[in-house]
């Protein structure tokens, strides 16, 4: 079978038995999840949903779509979903840079890994085949060092490799994995998964010149809805080279923004806004710490800044200081100062540390202090300690060990889950649900936990994209939500970076997709649909899990506690929009009732 746009190969690794066999995809269920996030669900959901997250049973799927890897904008994520460790719900987590076009040209839809090596080892994709090598020497060591090994070992052209650190090997329940160049797998504890496979690393070689590369069905069409997304990219406000905000600043364009909204949480959102928000902005970052802008495969938008500090006891470069890292081991915990930032971001990178849980589980543990539950006193915006906690949370040394539960499970082991900005076990990220009112249904309801990702609403409550709505209000925050989620999950089944988005809809994604892997009937509403059908089978997992609307809700502070500043007296609006986004999904109480599941064809 030949299809524009795949590879037609997946490898599917089982690490007990140290063995490799190769598969294609049948066409049919190509067409109904398209690849990455959706496929990667299917598999997942497949492997069944009762398993152990951190048992050789569990399947960690690593994912790329059909436009992996293409001239279509934007087109370097490669996906990893599994079950997570973090939250017991299905999850999937992107990253960005090389590794996944590398995937793609070196002859690869995806690899399904299953088991656990009685030995650690790591993985070498090459030419179309799957080696697994024995990686004792390497374990121990953090992501830099293991990418270095590895990079000595197989040369930095054409490679890429992506590892976990010591976090991922001590099963931290939210370590991710990282790639040469920082980028994160972050969210949902894919590391720990990896760790309990002893699964250290995966090098990936691949170059257009080694595997015959999969061309696309319609290639004149392919190539106009190229240039309709590239022409958008170059001409949307926020995405413009040199021009927009988030490539002048990356996402941390947004901190200034949300700090004036009075929707920046604040000392474990005890705050909605930070008097420091200023001094650890994008636009600071660039004026004092800025080292590089490096981008992904196929983007001209460059929004990723490597930062430095050239000297002093915070001495340190990496990348990339997102909204959401200065924001939660910023803002959050009290903390102003970018030096140190610039420091526990690559503390985190290098043990493979989601930083979002890292920051929201250290302004936890801050509050928790105040209240004396801490066997140690933890001070907000006590930079030094918080870095020491940092590292005692990878190696899951003393206090760490707590910690290493990420903010819901180490406030429940110190007596007060009501102080962890948590929904289904994972970490709020960066917008203030009391504020914005859409993005607080968003974490409520997403699938993998609190996330942005999932339908970032934020694009019309902040930036009025692609139409303005008013953050304050509840009307229109279902539909809109449901809308972003749906467009999210096609998008990451592509697999596209979501800031494409900013500039791009379901009409310019389907026809890349239609003309390049050829499925014509593949329109912007059928788009849509295939969106809503990963939704769905997701939360199927989920429900199978025994979720239930009871877990779609929000951290209590959010609806006793009111916003500050220009949020003031603001609480959650949550039930109202609930209600109305379980009508429009076709749910009951948070579960998809089996007529829905048979409308979308799932079953
Ligand atoms: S917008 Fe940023 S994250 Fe997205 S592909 Fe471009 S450089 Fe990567």
């Amino acid at each position: 079978m030949t299809l524009g746009g795949y590879a037609n190969r997946i490898a599917r690794i089982n690490l007990t038995s140290l063995t490799v066999e190769y598969d294609q995809v049948p066409k049919e269920l190509l067409r109904k999840y398209i690849g990455a996030r959706g496929l990667g669900v299917k598999f997942v959901f497949d492997n069944g949903p009762k398993v152990d997250p951190l048992s050789p049973d569990n399947l960690m799927a690593v994912m790329i779509g059909p436009c992996t890897g293409s001239a279509v904008p934007m087109s370097g994520r490669l996906a990893i979903v599994t079950k997570s460790p973090l939250t017991g719900t299905i999850t999937d987590s992107h990253m960005g840079g090389f590794t996944a076009a590398r995937l793609r040209w070196a002859g690869f839809d995806g690899l399904l890994i299953k088991g656990r090596a009685w030995r650690p080892v790591y993985l070498v994709v090459e030419n179309g085949t799957v080696r697994i090598e024995d990686a004792s020497h390497l374990w121990g060591l953090g992501v830099r060092a293991t990418v270095r090994a590895l990079q000595e070992k197989y040369g930095r052209e054409n490679t890429s490799v992506m590892a976990i650190g010591p976090a991922g090997e001590r099963l931290v329940r939210f370590a991710g994995w990282l790639n040469e160049h920082d980028r994160a797998s972050g969210r949902g504890g894919t590391g720990a998964v990896g760790g309990s496979k002893n699964l250290k690393a995966i090098v990936i070689i691949g170059d257009r010149s080694g595997q015959p590369q999969p061309l696309p069905e319609r290639k004149e069409a392919f190539q106009e809805a190229v240039r309709m997304g590239q022409k958008a990219i170059m001409a949307a406000a926020l995405t413009a080279p040199n021009k927009g905000g988030l490539s002048l600043y990356g996402t941390n364009v947004l901190m200034n923004i949300l700090n004036e909204a009075g929707s920046l949480p604040t000392r474990n959102a005890k705050e909605s806004h930070f008097e420091h928000g200023e001094a650890i902005s994008g636009e600071a970052f660039r004026e004092f710490n800025l080292a590089s802008e490096p981008v992904c495969h196929a983007c001209p938008v460059h929004c990723k800044k490597e930062v430095e500090v050239k000297e002093g006891r915070w001495k340190a470069k990496t990348e990339s200081m997102e909204y959401e890292t200065a924001w939660a081991l910023g803002a959050l915990c009290g903390l102003g100062d970018r030096e140190p930032l610039v420091y526990m971001l690559d503390q985190c990178n290098d043990y493979g540390l989601d930083t979002i849980e890292m920051g929201v589980t250290l302004a936890m543990a801050m509050e928790a202090s105040e209240k004396g539950l801490t066997p140690e006193v933890i001070n907000w915006g006590d930079a030094e300690k918080m870095s020491e906690l940092i590292r005692k949370t990878a190696y899951r040394e003393g206090f760490g060990d707590i910690l290493a539960n990420g903010a819901y499970g180490a406030a429940c082991l110190l007596g007060d889950p009501d102080i962890a900005l948590s929904v289904k076990g994972q970490a709020i990220p960066a917008y203030d649900p009391r504020g914005v009112q859409g993005i607080g249904l968003g974490y409520a309801t997403s699938n993998r936990g609190a996330c942005h990702l999932r339908g970032y609403t934020i694009a019309s409550e902040i930036a009025g994209i692609p139409f303005p709505t008013d953050r304050t209000v509840t009307e229109g925050k279902a539909e809109l939500l449901k809308t972003f989620q749906d467009l999210f999950g096609f998008l990451d089944s592509m697999d596209v970076c979501k800031f494409a988005s900013f500039a791009q809809g379901a009409e310019e994604f389907s026809a890349q997709v239609r003309a390049l892997t050829g499925f014509d009937d593949i329109t912007p509403e059928e788009a849509m649909r295939i969106g809503e059908r990963v939704y769905n089978l997701e939360r199927h997992y989920n429900n199978l899990n025994g979720f239930t609307g009871k877990d779609d809700t929000l951290p209590k502070r959010f609806f006793t506690e009111p916003a500050t500043h220009n949020s003031a007296g603001m609480l959650s609006q949550l039930p109202v929009m609930l209600e109305e986004y379980y009508r429009l999904r076709g749910w009951k109480d948070g579960v998809v009732p089996e007529e829905k599941l048979k409308e979308l064809e799932i079953i």
